[in-house]
């Protein structure tokens, strides 16, 4: 337990989900002073295949300059209401810039965390426009230079690139830093059940207080807020990460990350277009993924390397670094992950109807980025929660000492 304690009676919390958005939740409140219990279906780890999202995630840092107008970024959501963006764009600024805040000490110790700090190089098949560069000053180790490309051993596609440039910032190896994260909990006190909760938590809120303990419930089960919280406007996003070894024995290790422009990787099989975005991202010490589409309402796990799609990815990714061209089918490990996108963007807030639950979910496809921000927002809404919950009982406190 912390030395900064939070003195009885409101002082334990519950968390449902230990993604990685469950799992920041937890150490901010940790660190804070509360007492929390973590209960989830899958906790993240190390294995062959991922089962949440925070595991498969390609999981680069977005620096605050570049979370603009998101939401345009994606055919998925075209009936955003432009103030509601603005105001979300200055949210999503603000929760990255603490990622960031939060990131940077932990690069020091990266073996042990999971997150580094790495070069990344941002590829565009038009020239950058003066208002963007002028934002994208701001960014660690900004450079902005045509040459980066040869500089790096890429490929410029024949002409089809028009523009680069560079940035410094963290990138996380999800699963060493879900590792790394449930340790520093349990170091301060944390308790993990593995467990699944069913139904709506509006409906349960005082059995899971008693069974568990705790005076507050915590929601952040992603995609499982559709059934604990009702939300409809909670959808399925998959992506596709290719896994190889980067230790230098199939190619010159690359350790830095490569982001390409938006593309189409050709049509599924029920014929939906895969928009998505060629990257490459160093993980960890010694493995290299390659990314990713976005495919909205598919909840299945069954992409293959023969995908037609999945073998777009890569030939564009080999297109796009000369150096993996040597990459033999038997090199490479398929993983899929699921995005919990939410029509109306990220939800962290108070239930509206039962004050004991708080909600922090939806952070679709930047949850790697926005996990401390959003986890921050949502302490402080329980710290209000209590400070009102501590008057009240004082004024009846007083109220009982006045009858007497
Ligand atoms: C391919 C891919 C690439 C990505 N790349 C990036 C990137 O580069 N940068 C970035 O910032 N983000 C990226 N993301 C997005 C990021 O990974 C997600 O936004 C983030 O992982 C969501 O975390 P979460 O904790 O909300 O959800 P999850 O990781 O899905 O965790 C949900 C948790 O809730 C639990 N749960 C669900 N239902 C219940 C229930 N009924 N009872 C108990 N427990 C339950 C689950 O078991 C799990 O523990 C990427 C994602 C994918 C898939």
């Amino acid at each position: 337990m912390t030395a900064n304690v939070r003195p009885e009676p409101y002082n334990r919390v519950l968390i449902i989900g230990s993604g990685v958005i469950g799992l920041t939740t937890a150490y901010l409140l940790l660190e804070r002073g509360y007492g929390v219990t973590i209960i989830a279906k899958d906790f993240p780890s190390t294995r062959h295949l991922p089962k949440i999202a925070s595991e498969a995630s390609g999981a680069l840092w977005v620096p605050p300059a570049r979370m603009v107008q998101p939401v345009k970024q994606t055919p998925l959501d075209p009936d955003v209401h432009h103030a509601g963006q603005i105001a979300m764009d200055e949210t999503l600024k603000k929760w990255s810039a603490y990622g960031e805040e939060r990131y940077i000490p932990l690069c020091k110790d990266s073996r042990n965390t999971g997150v580094y700090l790495r070069e990344v190089v941002a590829l565009s098949r038009k020239k950058i426009d003066r208002a963007s560069l002028e934002r994208y000053k701001q960014m660690r180790g900004f450079r902005h230079s045509f040459s980066l490309i040869k500089e790096k051993g890429l490929s410029d596609g024949n002409g089809q690139l028009k523009d680069a440039f560079a940035f410094v910032g963290p990138i996380i190896d999800p699963p060493k830093f879900g590792t790394w994260l449930i340790q520093e909990c349990t170091r301060k006190g944390a308790h993990f059940i593995q467990g699944a909760i069913r139904g709506l938590l509006t409906q349960q809120a005082d059995a899971l207080k008693m069974t568990y303990g705790v005076q507050f419930i915590v929601n952040c089960s992603g995609l499982g807020s559709i059934e604990l919280a009702g939300d409809k406007g909670m959808y399925p996003v998959r992506g596709s990460l290719l896994m190889v070894k980067n230790d230098g024995s199939l190619f010159p290790k690359i350790d830095f990350c490569v982001e390409g422009d938006h593309t189409s990787f050709g049509f599924d099989e029920i014929g939906q277009e895969i928009n998505g975005c060629t990257y490459l991202f160093p993980r960890g010490e010694n493995r290299l993924m390659l990314g990713s589409f976005y495919q909205p309402n598919r909840w299945d796990h069954d992409v293959t390397l023969s995908s037609p799609y999945v073998q777009s990815m890569l030939t564009q990714c080999k297109n796009l670094c000369p150096r993996l061209s040597v990459l033999k089918d038997s090199d490479i490990q398929v993983t899929v992950g699921i995005r919990p996108a939410r029509k109306d963007q990220f939800r962290v807030e108070q239930d509206p109807y039962e004050p004991c639950i708080f909600h922090n979910y939806g952070h679709y496809r930047w949850g790697m980025t926005l996990n401390w921000g959003s986890a921050r927002d949502l302490v402080n809404l329980i710290d209000n929660a209590v400070t009102s919950l501590t008057r009240i009982s004082s004024h009846e406190a007083i109220g009982k000492v006045s009858k007497l």
